[in-house]
């Protein structure tokens, strides 16, 4: 049996795979371990979907290889979206590298192991379309929240994303499935669902013929123990009446819409193969603030897209400023190869699109600023994430801040309060795009 650690780069939905691949070793025998140094395999699962993802897990496993030749680790197996893209290349280019393990054969990790353990090298594909269901997890988050992955793949095909290359065909799980992994979150403490898949909103059509995400909902609410339920990656044009009205009227699902429009231009998102125009998502937007007043908009915004004029640009910024996108995910645009974007004429120069990268991140930030002010003398309700001894103060998040990606509530207390605690919190000041308060003791 062999000491193993795990490195989960990319997205929550790679770091539920981390979690299932950390379970199913450890139900093989294997004793899974925190820190990489001294043990007898590392797993990097890696994400390989944009140039600045790919660079940080070569960077990553350089890292790893620098302690395997000071025989601080004995071999390295890399998994994830990185070896899917990279099949044929990475181990010829990676020598370092003991096994790889596709997106499609997370669970036949244990092959590898043995493989690396008989001093082997070993490459484990497996069907990328393979029906999903849910696996036993160990749960790397802190015990109040968990992510909830719902469906793998997508059949969106934007025209710049290799995703559906990676990861396959779009393939829900079903909602028995869904449901008996939640119970078992809720019996083990959570208290914060983060429902997450590559297009969220889509879930169901594949198995049940249409979006049972409503349905869903209503299920997963019904969960004793669970508080929040958080959702991710809600593709525009599916959101409709029913959807914002389930949300509406549940009151475990925080008012917090993560929807990634990407640009606003009419003749952009079309040579991108994206679903709804300017006017759409401008309406959209309209009718979620008017059925839910409180709601905060996450977005993510790819500036720099071939074609892009200055009119594109200027049309972007003038919507962000009219329709003030609470969090947003701002990125400069990357030619991926294999995909039809990068074929595209009018690349946009990259000075250019690092220009126009810096101006989109100034103006949310101001939005996001103006947002924040706006919480001054509200009471708002945080779920309590731990003690900062540098601040000398609490911490924790609204249901307007999903971990990871957005701001913080800073807060003062006479009291000790416990991890994963909701308590009421008076906000008094901002600080760098967080809240500062005091407990409503
Ligand atoms: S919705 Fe578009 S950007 Fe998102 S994963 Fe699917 S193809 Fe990629």
């Amino acid at each position: 049996m062999a000491k193993i650690a795990f490195v989960s780069l990319g997205c929550a939905k790679n770091l539920v795979d981390t979690e299932q691949m950390m379970s199913a070793l450890e139900t093989a025998g294997h004793e899974i371990l925190p820190d990489i140094d001294n043990t007898d395999i590392v797993v990097i699962n890696t994400c390989g979907f944009i140039e600045s993802a790919k660079t940080e897990a070569i960077e990553e496993i350089l890292e790893v290889a620098k302690l395997k030749a000071e025989g601080r680790v004995g071999a390295i197996i890399v998994a994830g979206c990185l070896v899917e893209r990279y099949r044929e290349e990475l181990m010829t280019e990676l020598p370092e590298v003991d096994a790889i393990v596709g997106c499609g054969a997370f669970l036949e990790i244990g092959q590898a192991v043995d493989a690396v353990l008989a001093k082997e090298k070993k490459a484990v594909f497996g069907d990328l379309n393979a029906p999903i269901k849910g696996q036993s997890r160990m749960l790397t988050t802190p015990p109040y929240m968990a992510y909830l992955k719902v469906a793998e793949g997508c059949d969106n095909h934007c025209a710049y994303c290799v995703i559906p290359s990676l990861r396959g065909k779009y393939r829900s799980r079903t909602v028995e499935d869904v449901l008996d992994e939640a119970e078992g979150l809720a019996e083990y403490g959570v208290k914060e669902l983060i429902v997450i898949a590559q297009d969220t909103s889509r879930y169901g059509t594949d198995l049940y013929g249409k979006r049972m995400l409503p349905e869903l909902l209503k299920k997963l609410a019904d969960i004793k123990g669970i508080e929040w339920i958080r959702l991710h990656y809600l593709y525009p044009d599916e959101i409709d009446d029913e959807l914002i009205d389930t949300i509406a009227s549940l009151p475990k699902v925080l008012h917090y819409f993560d929807i990634p429009i990407q640009h606003v231009s009419d003749h952009l998102l079309e040579s991108m193969n994206r679903r709804g125009d300017g006017k759409y998502l401008g309406e959209l937007f309209k009718k979620l603030r008017t059925k839910i007043p409180d709601c905060v908009i996450r977005t993510s915004i790819i500036v720099g897209l071939p074609g892009e004029t200055k009119d594109d640009f200027v049309k972007l910024c003038d919507f962000l400023k009219k329709h003030k996108l609470e969090r947003a995910g701002v990125f400069a645009y990357s030619a991926e190869e294999g995909t039809l974007a990068a074929e595209m004429p009018d690349q946009v120069p990259e000075e250019l699109k690092q220009r126009r990268l810096e101006i989109v991140t100034d103006l949310q930030s101001r939005v996001m600023n103006d947002y924040n002010e706006r919480c001054m003398g509200k009471t708002l309700r945080v779920l309590c994430e731990g003690f900062d001894r540098y601040a000398e103060c609490w911490f924790g998040r609204t249901y307007a801040d999903s971990p990871d990606v957005d701001g913080k509530v800073f807060f003062s207390s006479s009291q000790k309060i416990r991890e994963g605690t909701f308590v009421d919190v008076v906000i008094e000041d901002t600080l760098d795009g967080d809240l500062v308060g005091s407990i409503v003791e």
